[in-house]
């Protein structure tokens, strides 16, 4: 019936005989697709963002037809974020090396022979300049990394951040942080100074963890994230894909990520840089269809979160980058450098942007939360 009224509308001679109506009835119908991805893209457009995903839910979106993930995870980015805009953000590594993590992945740990010089915290002149450049090449979010376990025992540089962190918000940029395992002390510190992210990475799925860090839990990780939520900052959490983890662990970590109590402001998705004189040295490097699957999927699944195309950028030609942005990434790190591994260069960013129709992000301060319930420890602490 839609059929012959839109014949009729149309006002086109009604030459179809009903048998031939009847033929493109079936292949209407054959166009249509009935994968998870496109029945959840459909839920969560209608009824927004959700937390209570199982993991079979997920695992049937990961596994859904490419084209057909990609298809749905640009119709849900569409749908929940203005899809030209990308955020810019520059990483800068402030304190580089000599970590005593084991993190497989990381030239930074000094368990490793990398080559890589440690170096101690930059001064307040070095950093401020750092960001004060990236706002002019058109950074919005400036984030500062620090190579530690945690901050527990470093008074005196945690305060030197805490100048870092109000300086840079003072020049109008969101600021963020990554400086390893926090107390909520501390990020309650960190929000008063005018934090806006925190960025803790879960990495992989819980089962896989084991094979790439020993020196902290999972759980540890989670409680960062949650001193981080509690303390009002907005949290940037994702993971690394390539580190030998079975597909299975991606879904996994996407699990985790999106059943957290609120899902992440930011979620990273990062594609191992693998690094001589790591454990990981030797990992095969990850093509443009699995970062395609793993950020469709998350957009899917976290509909408002800024999902990242981070680490691993490098490799991946401008085409292959469209199709990130198609499928739903909205933010990538510009910058020479992603703490110690090579980035894009500036300039071909630029020309990226223009090509595909794309515009920087502007700073959003207006989603900042207050602390949930320990305002008034922050302040005597402070005092
Ligand atoms: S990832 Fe962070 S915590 Fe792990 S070794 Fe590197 S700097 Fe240390």
């Amino acid at each position: 019936m839609i059929l012959i009224r839109s014949i009729r509308l149309n006002r086109r001679p009604l030459s179809l005989s009903l048998s031939s109506m009847l033929d493109l009835q079936p292949r209407s119908l054959y166009y249509s697709s009935s994968s998870a991805a496109a029945a959840e893209a459909e839920r969560t457009i209608r009824e927004g963002p959700r937390n209570d995903w199982k993991r079979e839910e997920i695992k049937n979106v990961y596994d859904s037809p490419l084209l057909d993930l990609l298809f749905h995870g640009a119709q849900v980015h569409r749908h929940a974020q203005n899809f030209r805009e990308v955020q810019q953000c520059t990483l800068l590594s402030i304190k580089t090396g000599g970590c005593s993590e084991d993190c497989s992945y990381c030239p930074q740990s000094s368990r490793y022979d990398t080559g890589l010089k440690a170096q101690k915290l930059m001064n307040k002149d070095a950093v401020l300049e750092a960001a004060q450049k990236a706002k002019e090449a058109g950074s919005t979010r400036f984030c500062m990394g620090a190579a530690w376990r945690d901050t527990i025992g470093r008074k005196t540089n945690f305060n030197q951040i805490l100048e870092y962190v109000k300086e840079i918000r003072g020049m109008g940029m969101e600021v963020c942080c990554t400086l390893g395992m926090i107390e909520q002390q501390q990020a309650l510190e960190l929000k008063k100074a005018g934090l806006t992210a925190y960025n803790h990475n879960l990495d992989t799925s819980r089962e896989y963890y084991p094979n790439v860090i020993t020196t902290r839990t999972y759980d540890e990780r989670l409680e960062t994230i949650k001193h981080v939520r509690e303390a009002g900052i907005n949290v940037c959490s994702g993971g690394i894909i390539g580190l030998g983890e079975a597909e299975e662990d991606r879904v996994g970590l996407l699990h985790t990520l999106a059943t957290l109590p609120s899902h992440p402001e930011s979620v990273p998705i990062n594609a191992l840089v693998a690094v001589k004189g790591t454990p990981l040295e030797d990992q095969k490097a990850v093509e443009i269809w699995e970062m395609i699957r793993m950020i469709a999927t998350a957009r899917i699944t976290m509909p408002k979160a800024m999902v990242r195309l981070s680490a691993g950028r490098v490799k991946f030609s401008v085409p292959e980058q469209a199709l990130c942005f198609l499928a739903g990434a909205n933010s990538i790190f510009t910058g020479e450098k992603l703490l110690t591994t090579p980035n894009n260069d500036f300039d071909a960013d630029q020309s990226m942007f223009k090509l595909l129709g794309l515009i920087p992000k502007p700073p959003s301060f207006s989603d900042e939360a207050e602390p949930e319930h320990c305002e008034e420890e922050a302040v005597s602490s402070s005092a």
